[in-house]
């Protein structure tokens, strides 16, 4: 069984500013409004395959997180990092940028794409809930605006 939450329908949305290195105008900083689907399949137990309520509340938690940031990649050896007290710098391809660190969420990832993205997320939902053995996989999927978007499936326990 299946079980499905659209994250556009249920406010699991963030809106972020990033830049893809290498990627023609992409690699121009520039900002899109995201959200996150996710799927959970597994048996029910008793009615239910897992909770509603535990699953949105996290995803909200990391949508919180990533909402209204500049979402800077540290995975990327064409991207150099600096902090300097309260201040971010950030190159590439001879572009440099200045940030306050407040504005700025590091992930750890190499490059902010949405197939990328998913995956960040689906790790942190895999990581951070505890599902019981029910569930069998997590597919999380993270929207570029409305009807494009990436998917990234986790298999769970065996
Ligand atoms: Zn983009």
């Amino acid at each position: 069984m299946m079980l499905e939450i659209d994250g556009w329908q249920v406010g699991l949305k963030f809106s972020a500013a990033h830049f893809i290195p290498e990627h023609g105008k992409c690699s121009r900083l520039h900002g899109h409004d995201y959200g996150v689907r996710i799927r959970i399949y597994g048996e029910q137990r008793n009615g239910i395959v897992y909770d509603f309520v535990e699953l949105k509340h996290k995803v909200r938690a990391i949508c919180d997180m990533l909402d209204h940031h500049v979402l800077i990649p540290t995975d990327n050896d064409a991207v150099s990092v600096t902090i300097d007290g309260d201040t971010v710098q950030v190159s590439h391809n001879n572009k440099n940028y200045t940030f306050p660190r407040e504005d700025v969420v590091f992930i750890n990832i190499q490059v902010p794409s949405a197939e990328l993205l998913a995956v960040y997320i689906g790790r942190k939902v895999v990581e951070e809930l505890s599902f019981p053995n029910n569930v069998k996989g997590v597919e999380v999927c993270v929207d570029e605006g409305p009807g494009q978007g990436a998917c990234e499936y986790y298999s769970l326990g065996d």
